[in-house]
């Protein structure tokens, strides 16, 4: 299992279309036996700064070794696990092994944000917040070192449960950011009441940014208004050397895509820094 893990083929996500929003080969009924037989498995994604190329957080993506479909991207389960009621059974799995592996991290001295996506069903459910520092405490990893991602076309469907689970997750020092920011319709006012800490421009608008006028008033609109409202800016799908250049130049903090890293799993993370450091240090000058 290991071994298709390392090398097996990563299939690209399937095209989503409006009339069939999950082209889904894994069926429904098959997830209460994945979640109890754990098949679910944490890949991590770099976040790097632009200026410094210094690592300095990961994102959690959960992937589910099928027994038979090989390795299933989340976007062919998640919406199924919502539907189910077993997406909270879901997160817990894959905030517990994130919270072991950041654990891990820091007994090696290493220092990484830790993000996890978080569905709003979740978030919506009353004793979320106290759920997560349960854990955390369970895991003995300091609250201050996780970051929940909630998507923002999903957010805005459900402001008043939401700006109430937020803010006591930030009164307990957990960082929250807005995903795929730009994909929703939250106005300016809902923005400014929901206390984010963290804008994540959507990929859609990142890759190509530098060649296309309309895309960069985007991406240097939501860094303008991410400052303004004191949120750090992370940029996704930065995919090239170009994107970079220009997310850099445009003053975003942080960057994640394929031009840094794929999602990978735990144990190739050591690789990938001897790599990145390289490559890091001739992009950034030093
Ligand atoms: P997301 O949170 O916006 O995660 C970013 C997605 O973009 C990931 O897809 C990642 O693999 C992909 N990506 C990263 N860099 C690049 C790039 O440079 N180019 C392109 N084209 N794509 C890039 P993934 O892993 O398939 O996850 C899809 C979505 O599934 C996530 O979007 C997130 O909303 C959801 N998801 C993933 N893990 C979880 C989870 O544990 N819980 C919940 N509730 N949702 C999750
Ligand atoms: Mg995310
Ligand atoms: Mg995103
Ligand atoms: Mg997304």
């Amino acid at each position: 299992q290991l071994r298709q893990l390392l090398d097996g083929p990563r299939t690209p996500a399937p095209p989503r279309h409006a009339n069939s929003p999950r082209p889904s080969k894994v069926q429904a009924d098959e997830l209460p036996r994945a979640l109890a037989q754990h098949e679910f498995v944490n890949h991590y994604q770099p976040k790097v700064e632009l200026a410094t190329g210094r690592w300095v957080g990961v994102e959690t993506l959960v992937r589910w070794q099928h027994p038979v479909h090989g390795l299933v991207s989340p976007d062919q389960f998640i919406g199924l696990a919502e539907e189910q009621g077993l997406i909270g059974e879901l997160t817990r799995q894959v905030l517990r092994r994130a919270l072991r592996d950041s654990r891990e991290w820091t007994s090696q001295q290493r220092h990484l944000q830790v993000a996890v996506n978080i569905s709003m069903d979740s978030l919506s459910a009353l004793d979320f917040p106290d759920q997560i520092a349960a854990e955390a405490a369970a895991a003995g990893v300091a609250l201050s070192s996780l970051v929940l991602e909630v998507t923002e076309s999903r957010l805005m469907a459900h402001p008043l449960a939401t700006v109430d689970a937020l803010t006591r997750l930030r009164l307990k020092r957990v960082s929250v950011a807005i995903d795929d920011f730009g994909t929703g319709h939250s106005s300016l006012t809902q923005l400014r009441d929901i206390p984010f800490d963290e804008l994540k421009i959507d990929r859609s608008f990142v890759h190509g940014a530098w060649r296309d006028a309309s895309l960069r008033s985007i991406v240097e609109s939501s860094l303008g208004l991410a400052g303004q409202l004191g949120m750090s800016t992370v940029a996704e799908g930065v995919e090239d050397e170009a994107d970079w250049q220009l997310l850099r130049q445009a003053g975003c903090q942080l960057a994640q895509g394929y031009f840094i890293a794929r999602p990978m799993p735990a144990e190739e993370l050591d690789a990938w820094q001897l790599r990145w450091a390289t490559r890091a240090a001739w992009l950034t000058g030093r």
